[in-house]
Parts: structure tokens; C-alpha cells; sequence
């Protein structure tokens, strides 16, 4: 890691034209201890004519799928040589606990994906050719997209980029990516790397700035494809802007996942499993296990193991190998989530754990793993994205109220069913409207398995073929065969 970076534009670190820059804090000490340049328009436009110009005339626009294939394979190997390296820089730069999520989720997955990535490069499948008119034949090619923009998040900042770099990467697309102002280090470091794996220059481009900045991708007419992961406010921000070009969009945006617990689950299990999936990475994951609904019999167990579970949570330095939750993400985060709480006891909600602050970690922005009750279903907690270690404990009658409790909230993104009963649990993942339902799970992703939102959760897949789809496009070449 460096301690200042420039912009990576065309394989080599170039200062920004402005001499803005924005500090980098590490939020389990609220330290500054990195900067990087807020570019201005005139950067972003220089990357895009980087990436233009790599598609169009350098190498990766002629470059063969095996090509591409041992060049991203060549990327996860070198991220691989580097693991420890960038779980650390993710850890400093996050508050996420280095050994049990960092190395393990953030950095190994990523390199996972990568490789998965190189694999899919060589996937051609699905190209056909064929005789539909007389004396004309067919051919549907499957070309890039062209020229991509990438907005990425702070809640996985090297993960979201590899989601994104590697099936565009695959698909043969350049790119320029804009991490997020607050968790820009890991994908800066991934520009070298890049490098030194092969990838011809211009082929990915990494610009950091303050939000808005990043506008320009979704507006310049060479980019052909804008992808986002962020809130739903950006999303739609960003699919306005999107319209004066009629750019394709592809948007992975907030959630509201529902936990709904039959009396037939294992309790125990799913008291663990919920606890895992509302406190990994302090409950900044927008499959979050959030709203959790038990059915009428059930509550008072489920409560009790719950908060015993909560309450056993190790939160605190995120360097200490056992520590199980880090900090949140930033001192507005904190104060977002605590404001979330607060609003929520107001309306007559009550905190059964935590509810508060943990300020015995010095100047870090941690809080405490909370269980909420008594809280209505219109009200704020129940319907909107707190992205912190925040649940809600309620009930449902039947199959019919759990679907309908479940669905209602105008996020889609991820779910989550516990029961015995295969039928039901069947049933029941079928009846939510959530892009992944997690049976007798939460939270698990593979590489091979598609990852995205329905309703206002967004559109277009993350992971498995289908997100290199989303970076290519279907032309149909008819061809005179008659003499
Ligand atoms: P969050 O609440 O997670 O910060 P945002 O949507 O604000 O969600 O941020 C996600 C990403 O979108 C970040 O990289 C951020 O800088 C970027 N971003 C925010 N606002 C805009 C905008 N108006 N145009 C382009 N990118 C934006």
C-alpha cells in the first residue's frame, strides 16, 4: 500500500489535475492514514478515452477468450500472492476483522471469483449459427458490451470490484471503475497487479472521487454500460442520467431481508445463523438478515436465543483474532444507525440488546448488536435500509401472513425461510420476491450462483454466467450463401 495514490489511468499511476484530495480514515481508530485524489470531469473523460482507445485499437479488442482467460487467472494468482497484504489494507481501511473476515470472505472470495471469471472467458456456449432463410445463414456473435463504468460501495470495496472487473474482463469490455471515496485502497491496489498480470494498458482504469464525480460515466456517450452497486437514491440518480444516452444499466441496490422462522426450524440454528447474518461486517450488507419474523408459538424462544446470541457477539479491535464484529464503516454511519434506533424506540419500539454506542474502543465508530421488538411494520425500522447490527423481532399467524409480511417493503434483493418442512420452505421461498432465498441459511454466496436484486433492489446479476452476460451483447450476422 502507499500512503498517497494518484489515479491509475492507461497502466500508470497519473496525478489528478486537481490538487483535491480526500483522507482515508481507518474507522476502529477514526485515523487518518491514507489519501487519494478527488478527480475532477476532466480525469474521469481522460480514463474514458483510455478505455476507448484499449478497445478499439490496443490488443483486448482482438485478444482471443484463452487469452483473456490466462490474464485474469494471472490477476488471481497475484492477488493471491498478496492476500495478506490487502486483507490488512481492507481491515485498516474498513474496521472489519482482519482474520475472520477479511482474509477468509473478502480477499480468498476474491480470488475465487477471479478464477471463476478466467473459466467463464472460455465459455462460449450459446453461439450459434443456422439456416432460418432460404440461402442466408445466421450468425449471432457474443461481443462486449464496449466500454464500461463501474460504481462500486464502501461495505466490500476489493470484493464489489472484483464482481465487477471480472466478468467484464471476460467479456472482453474495458473498463473505468470508481470505488467509493471512503474505501478506495484495495481497488487502487489491484491497478498494479493488473499490470504485472498482462492486461494491456487502458484495459482497466481506477478513478477516485467524491460521489457525484462519477456521474460523468453514466452520462459520456462512449461508455456503453454503467453498473452500480450503492443506494437506491445513486440507482436512480444514475438510471436518469443513463437516458440521455440510452446507456444499459445494471444496478445492485439496498435491501431489506426478511428471516421467516416456521415453529418446525431448528431454533437454535437459525437463532446462530441470524446473529451471523445481521453482524458479519457489522450489518453493512444489503442481504443483511434485518426483519426477522418467527411464527405465533415460537417468539419467546426465538427472542431468548437470539439476544443470548447477540450478546455473545465479540465486537472490538478488528486486528485481535477473535474479535467476531469490527466497526461501522464511518462517524456518519454511526450516527445514521444510531438515529435509526432512537427514531425507532420513539415510535413506541423497544431494545431488547444494545441500542447504543460502544465507546470503549477509543475514537472508533462501533455499535453494538441490537435486537429491536414491538415495532410496527410501516414504521422506519421495519421498512427502511439501517445497514448496521440492527434486527427487528416480530410475528406472523400463518404461511399466508409470513409471505406477505416478508414481501412487503419495496426492497428484493434477499431472503431467508427455516423450517422443517421442504414442502412449505419450498413454497415459501417461491411465494418472496427476493433475487436469493436462502433455505434454513443466510447470507452464503458462491461464485457460481447468481447474486441480484428484484423490485427496488435493482436489476442485472452479479456472479455465475449471467454476469458476464450483462457485459455482452447479441449481434446477428446474416450472410448471402447463394452463388
Ligand atoms: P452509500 O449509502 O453506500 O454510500 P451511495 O450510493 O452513496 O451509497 O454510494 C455508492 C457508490 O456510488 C459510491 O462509490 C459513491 O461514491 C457513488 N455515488 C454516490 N453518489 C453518486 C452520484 N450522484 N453519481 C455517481 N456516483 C455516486
Amino acid at each position: 500500500m502507499k500512503e498517497n495514490y494518484d489515479l491509475w489511468i492507461n497502466g500508470k499511476w497519473e496525478a489528478s489535475e486537481t490538487k483535491d484530495r480526500i483522507e482515508v480514515v481507518n474507522p476502529a481508530t477514526g485515523k487518518v492514514f491514507a489519501s487519494v485524489a478527488d478527480a475532477s470531469t476532466a480525469d474521469f473523460k481522460k480514463a474514458i478515452d483510455a478505455a476507448e482507445k484499449a478497445y478499439y485499437e490496443g490488443p483486448w479488442g482482438k485478444s482471443t477468450p484463452a487469452e483473456r482467460s490466462k490474464i485474469i487467472w494471472k490477476l488471481a494468482d497475484l492477488l493471491e500472492a498478496h492476500a495478506d497484504e490487502f486483507a490488512e489494507v481492507e481491515t485498516m481501511n474498513t474496521g472489519k476483522p482482519l482474520e475472520t473476515q477479511c482474509k477468509p470472505v473478502d480477499v480468498h472470495d476474491s480470488v475465487d471469483n477471479f478464477k471463476f471469471y478466467s473459466t467463464l472467458a472460455r465459455d462460449t456456449h450459446g453461439i450459434v449459427a443456422g439456416e432460418y432463410v432460404e440461402g442466408i445463414t445466421h450468425v449471432f456473435r457474443h461481443e462486449p458490451v464496449g466500454v464500461v463504468g463501474q460504481i462500486t460501495p464502501w461495505n466490500y470495496p476489493l470484493q464489489m470490484a472484483v464482481w465487477k472487473i471480472g466478468p467484464a474482463l471476460a467479456a472482453g469490455c474495458t473498463i473505468i471503475i470508481k470505488p467509493a471515496s471512503n474505501t478506495p485502497l484495495t481497488t487502487l491496489m489491484l491497478g498494479e497487479i493488473a499490470k504485472e498480470a498482462g492486461l494491456p494498458d487502458g484495459v482497466l482504469n481506477i478513478v477516485t472521487g467524491r460521489g457525484a464525480k462519477g456521474e460523468i460515466l453514466a452520462t459520456d456517450s462512449s461508455v456503453r454500460l454503467i453498473s452500480l452497486t450503492g443506494s437506491s437514491g445513486t440507482g436512480k440518480r444514475l438510471m436518469e442520467l443513463a437516458s440521455s444516452t440510452v446507456k444499459r444499466v445494471h444496478l445492485e441496490l439496498g435491501g431489506k431481508a426478511p428471516v421467516v422462522v416456521f415453529k418446525d426450524a431448528d431454533l437454535q440454528k437459525a437463532a446462530d445463523i441470524i446473529t451471523l447474518g445481521a453482524t458479519f461486517n457489522s450489518g453493512q450488507d444489503c442481504t443483511a438478515a434485518t426483519r426477522i419474523y418467527v411464527e405465533e408459538g415460537a417468539y419467546d424462544e426465538l427472542t431468548k436465543l437470539v439476544v443470548k446470541s447477540f450478546e455473545a457477539v465479540k465486537v472490538g479491535d478488528p486486528l485481535k483474532s477473535d474479535t467476531d464484529m469490527g466497526s461501522l464503516i464511518s462517524k456518519s454511519q454511526l450516527e445514521r444507525v444510531s438515529g435509526f434506533v432512537e427514531r425507532a424506540v420513539k415510535d413506541g419500539a423497544k431494545v431488547l440488546t444494545g441500542g447504543k454506542q460502544l465507546t470503549e474502543f477509543g475514537d472508533g465508530y462501533f455499535y453494538a448488536p441490537t435486537v429491536i421488538v414491538d415495532a410496527a411494520q410501516d414504521s422506519e425500522i421495519m421498512q427502511q435500509e439501517v445497514f448496521g447490527p440492527v434486527i427487528t423481532i416480530s410475528t406472523f399467524k400463518d404461511e399466508a401472513d409470513a409471505i406477505k409480511l416478508g414481501n412487503d417493503v419495496i426492497y428484493g434483493l434477499a431472503a431467508s425461510v427455516w423450517s422443517s418442512d421442504i414442502g412449505k420452505a419450498m413454497r415459501v421461498s417461491h411465494a418472496l420476491e427476493f433475487g436469493t432465498v436462502w433455505i434454513n441459511n443466510h447470507l452464503a454466496v458462491a461464485s457460481e450462483a447468481p447474486h441480484g436484486g428484484f423490485k427496488q433492489s435493482g436489476f442485472g446479476k452479479e456472479l455465475s454466467l449471467e454476469a458476464v452476460k450483462e457485459y455482452q451483447i447479441t449481434k446477428n450476422i446474416a450472410i448471402t450463401t447463394e452463388a
